[in-house]
């Protein structure tokens, strides 16, 4: 089975085709970072209108790039949330207009279980039950995937997301958007022990997060030494402040793990390009006899392959959507409306 799906939610604007939910055979992405990096942060109205303007072209690319014509697609797939109404509404409008118009089911998908879904795409042989580490721009759950369609959320941050921590301290140092791959350059010139922020473990019979009280160490930090007049090494605070989210994110996720039995680990969303992360996690993984699944980078942050993949396993499984499947900004994990 063929899907072409879509992914508009925030500012990548990407098409794909997926086969039976594993095989990429075009994932096209537009990123819009070179236009909302001079605002520091993406504008959700901009966002909608390079949406609208680029997505038809997209469409053709990936067509053409898959050497498909839509008559060989079996049925259309597209991001309803969470994410920002007007860009998730702009490939919402699209999909059910080809849907309707190519008499071919609609399917809508679950961002968040999108991102987790990209690691079928690269690991064919991974299938459910197995614990993942989702830490995205918004999102930074620990999710129990007990099968392709049952999703238990056994944490989550209570105040700001992984990545978000990263995206504001990099913007006080001055290291510019987005901030997670630029902390992550930083920290390779830095080093790690300077200066001793502080690890948020909340209740340790808990699999909660919390990352406010590390950015306002962080900034704290920086007034201090900006009132003292001392000199501040911006690669050991990114270093320092990397280290600090990095080992709670890994202990957080194996003590997880180990209160449930689970011998599967899987990462998902942007923040899982981080390289510290992806070592101390292996190192972790290893340690407590554990496999460790990440995808590539391109498959961690947006891209619409994600959401073919999370797609087929919907519609395979009785999930098929209708016209009036809406734009749900703030949609939970495992729920469809
Ligand atoms: P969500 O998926 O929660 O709706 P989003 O789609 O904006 O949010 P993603 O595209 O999954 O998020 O990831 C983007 C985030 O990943 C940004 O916050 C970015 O800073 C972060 N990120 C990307 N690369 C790295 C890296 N190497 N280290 C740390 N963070 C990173
Ligand atoms: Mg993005
Ligand atoms: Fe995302």
């Amino acid at each position: 089975m063929k899907i072409l799906s879509i992914e508009t939610s925030c500012d990548e604007t990407s098409v794909a085709i997926v086969e039976d939910g594993r095989n990429i055979l075009t994932n096209r992405i537009y990123s819009q970072i070179g236009i909302h990096q001079k605002y520091g942060g993406v504008v959700p109205e901009i966002a909608s209108r390079n949406h609208v303007t680029k997505l038809p072209y997209i469409i053709d690319e990936a067509l053409a790039e898959s050497k498909l014509s839509l008559a060989e697609v079996d049925a259309i797939a597209v991001t309803n949330g969470p994410g920002l109404v007007g860009a998730l509404l702009i490939g919402l409008s699209t999909a059910k207009a080809m849907a309707y118009s190519l008499g071919k089911p609609l399917i809508g998908v679950h961002h968040i279980e999108g991102h987790i879904a990209a690691n079928f795409l690269q690991f064919p042989e991974l299938a459910p039950p197995f614990l993942t580490l989702v830490v995205s721009g918004g999102h930074s759950h620990l999710v129990l995937v007990e099968d392709y369609q049952t999703f238990k959320v056994l944490g989550r941050t209570i105040d700001d997301a992984a990545g978000e921590a990263f995206d504001k301290i990099s913007r006080v140092l001055g290291l510019g958007y987005p901030g997670g791959p630029a902390i992550d350059a930083a920290a390779k010139n830095g080093n790690p022990e300077a200066i001793a922020f502080p690890r948020v473990m909340l209740d340790k019979t808990e699999y909660n997060f919390s990352f406010s009280g590390l950015k306002s160490a962080v900034l704290n930090y920086l007034n201090g030494k900006k009132m003292k007049n001392e000199a501040v090494n911006p690669d050991d605070v990114a270093a320092s402040f990397q280290l600090a989210v990095i080992e709670v994110l890994v202990s957080k996720t194996i003590a997880c793990a180990n209160s449930i039995g689970m011998k599967s680990i899987c990462m998902a969303g942007g923040v899982s390009c981080n390289s510290l992360l992806r070592k101390m996690m292996g190192q972790a993984a290893a340690d407590a006899g554990m496999t460790l699944y990440y995808p590539d980078p391109i498959l961690c942050t947006d891209n619409a392959a994600m959401i073919g993949s999370m797609a087929y396993y919907n519609y395979i499984n009785g999930e098929e959507s209708d016209l009036s499947l809406n734009g749900i900004p703030g949609l939970k994990i495992g729920t469809r409306q």
